[in-house]
């Protein structure tokens, strides 16, 4: 039966444990004492071009871009992407957990070590030409989930706390970092106690089927696929053809051509505003925004609908009770011009961890 793991002290992290290909969980990391980061052995580090130590015929990590953080970034060790880490330093039989963004988290780097089983796995996925034999092929896919999850995580904690220009940025140059995110995401959903987008669905479904609808932050484009209605999917990269691979706050939609904005657990990025005057923008006057958010995010609601009223919107419902997500509905009520400036408003991350 499904456990909903309990938020921590902060409420804002939820755990997050790989599930490899098959769709087992991958046995989790036992907790570890703590170690104090080791400075010279990051000097070290820095001093050898990272792109060298990635083992050619692991095909783990061939996007590049800032997203699988680029080899001249050595100045800052904070966006080195941990599943880069992990392959470094992997045949040391330690794998590194990634250090979180300052603004996000507190504490320092933590270090896990690897399951020894796990570390045979990576010296021999990387060793192997190509694995031939399943038990190889096994250790080699558990191997990928624990990368593929420490990704997720590293471009989760990227998409929460930076402007959503700077995100845009990110995937533009990356955009295998984005199948990376969503295997992530897809694991994660199946976690929750339900996905909040079927419950969005449902409600798409009683709206007239004239609407059109802008899924703002469409993700994989269900929302689409699921409703009779014309809707826009909208998202930073193009799963498919029929999504347009644009920021949010500046869509190529016409001024007022929608009747209904869904954002669904899509309000990342640390400038919600521009989100929402970009809604205005877009939006009938009395079309509706339908939000879906996890409920730690939110510090105080009532600053959040004050964020939509400075933009044009009133509160018409609220369903705060529902335990794990908050949904709302907002209708348009006024006009507010883009231009209009607006102190930068965002939510709590969003963060998800390794156990
Ligand atoms: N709404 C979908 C996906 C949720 S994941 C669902 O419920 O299944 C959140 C999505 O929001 C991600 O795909 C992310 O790329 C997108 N997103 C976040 N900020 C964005 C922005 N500024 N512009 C476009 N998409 C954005």
């Amino acid at each position: 039966m499904f456990e909903v793991p309990p938020w921590e002290a902060g409420a804002e992290i939820i755990e997050f444990k790989p599930v490899n290909a098959s769709g087992n969980a991958v046995a989790g990391a036992k907790k570890q004492k703590k170690k104090k980061p080791k400075k010279k052995k990051a000097a070290a580090e820095e001093a050898n071009p990272k792109v060298n130590k990635t083992p050619g015929n692991f095909s783990y990590r061939q996007g590049g871009g800032p997203l699988a953080p680029p080899p001249e970034s050595s100045d800052d060790d904070d966006d080195e992407d941990d599943g880069i880490r992990a392959m470094r330093k992997v045949k040391a039989g330690r794998i590194e957990k990634q250090r979180p963004p300052a603004q996000a988290t507190k504490g320092g780097k933590k270090e896990l070590k690897l399951k020894p089983e796990l570390a045979q796995a990576a010296v021999e996925a990387m060793e192997a030409t190509s694995s031939t034999t399943p038990a190889a092929n096994s250790l080699a896919s558990k191997l990928q989930s624990e990368l593929l999850g420490g990704r997720f995580r590293y471009i989760n904690e990227q998409l929460y706390s930076v402007p959503s220009r700077k995100a845009e940025a990110l995937f533009r140059q990356d955009s295998s970092a984005f199948e990376a995110y969503h295997a992530g995401y897809r694991q994660q959903v199946e976690k929750w106690p339900t996905n909040p987008l079927n419950r969005i669905i449902k409600t798409i479904k009683k709206v007239p089927k004239t609407a059109i609808i802008g899924d703002f932050g469409c993700g994989e484009g269900k929302l689409a696929q699921s409703v009779p209605n014309k809707v826009y999917s909208m998202d930073l990269v193009a799963a498919r053809s029929d999504i347009i691979a644009c920021n949010i706050t500046n869509t190529p939609l016409q001024a007022q051509s929608l009747d209904v904005a869904v954002y669904c657990l899509s309000l990342m990025g640390t400038d919600l505003n521009e989100f929402f005057l970009e809604a205005n923008r877009v939006l009938k006057l009395h079309g509706n925004v339908y939000i879906a958010e996890i409920q730690s995010r939110f510090e105080d609601v009532r600053e959040f609908v004050r964020c939509l009223s400075a933009c044009g919107f009133d509160l018409v419902k609220k369903d705060v009770a529902v335990n794990y997500f908050y949904f709302f509905q907002f209708k348009k009520m006024r006009h507010v011009p883009k231009t209009t400036k607006l102190k930068a408003f965002s939510l709590k991350p969003c963060l998800y961890r390794k156990r």
